[in-house]
């Protein structure tokens, strides 16, 4: 594949650092009291058998809508990340160094895209990732991980933008026995180790799969999402995309502001990642069949 045409379609939801806009940290208590969009979120929607590793199915069931956030998934939080977390007094996070850090827990669930550009730590955990193979396309706004606090991810991985984030990162060789690849990932709450097993499952599976994985189009890159200006999951060190010529991109399926579903990538691929604690882009309405990011709270 030319190597233009990887960096071109690689941008995925991502601007280059060049002419990003300055990514700013949510405030994670600025909770406006404005309608739900659950009914919008539970409307249910027929759809077409896929390739990819769907099942058939007449209709999507499964979507969750809570509008008050479910007790468990704030000590979840906790648990994923031990290293840094200590607790959940009232509606604060305590940290480890004792910062504590307002949930939004107890604010009612807001619009989706005021929730996407300004996500409180509970608006991070509202929407659930479901493992196993998709029952189909995800509901309207559907995108389990797509609501991120910023201020959370950037206290723990570190800001990129400040020349001491480079000692967070460490290399790995993606895929040393197909297409031996030096990638740049980071090492906290061991994400490169974690990746690297995802690799020797990887590396077990049939050949037939190994299209869809080399190369890669990348890992850490400081760089904001295009359509939110806060900060990109590959800005932490924290995320890979796949062959992107193998994969789809919402914004390549976006008409008119209607989106249709689209993913070649087989759902195996997604198992491993998922089970060493990565989730995949591939499940969320605004799809990113290329994409994983290390969110173990989710898949808890
Ligand atoms: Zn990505």
């Amino acid at each position: 594949m030319p190597a233009a045409s990887m960096t071109a379609r690689a941008t995925c939801r991502c601007r280059p650092a060049s002419a990003r806009s300055s990514p700013t940290s949510p405030a994670p208590n600025a909770i406006s009291a404005a309608p739900t969009d659950a009914a919008m979120l539970c409307h249910r929607r027929g759809f077409l058998a896929l390739p990819g590793g769907f099942a058939v199915a007449a209709f999507w069931t499964r979507a969750q809508a809570a509008t008050t956030l479910p007790s468990e998934r704030l000590p979840r939080l906790v648990a994923a990340y031990p290293d840094h977390l200590a607790s959940v007094e009232g509606d604060h996070l305590v940290w480890r160094d004792g910062t504590r850090q307002p949930t939004g827990a107890a604010s009612p669930e807001r619009p989706f895209e005021q929730m996407l550009r300004d996500a409180s730590i509970a608006d991070q955990l509202r929407q659930t990732y479901e493992r196993g193979p998709p029952a189909g396309p995800p509901p309207l706004n559907h995108s389990p991980g797509r609501l991120r606090n910023t201020a959370f991810f950037t206290r723990m991985y570190g800001d990129c933008r400040q020349a001491a984030f480079a000692r967070s990162l460490t290399s790995v060789t993606w895929m040393p026995k197909t297409r031996p690849q030096r990638l740049q990932v980071t090492g906290v709450n061991d994400v490169a180790r974690r990746l690297e097993q995802v690799i020797g499952d990887l590396e077990s599976m049939p050949d037939r799969f190994k299209a869809y994985l080399v190369p890669s189009a990348g890992t850490y890159n400081c760089r904001p999402v295009a359509d939110t200006g806060l900060m990109s999951m590959h800005g932490f060190g924290t995320a890979i995309d796949i062959n992107v010529e193998r994969s789809d991109y919402w914004a390549w399926a976006n008409r008119r502001g209607q989106i249709a579903y689209r993913n070649r990538i087989p759902y195996e691929i997604a198992a491993v990642f998922e089970a060493h604690g990565f989730i995949w882009g591939g499940k969320w309405y605004h799809f990113d069949t290329m994409h994983f990011e290390y969110r173990p709270e989710l898949l808890a």
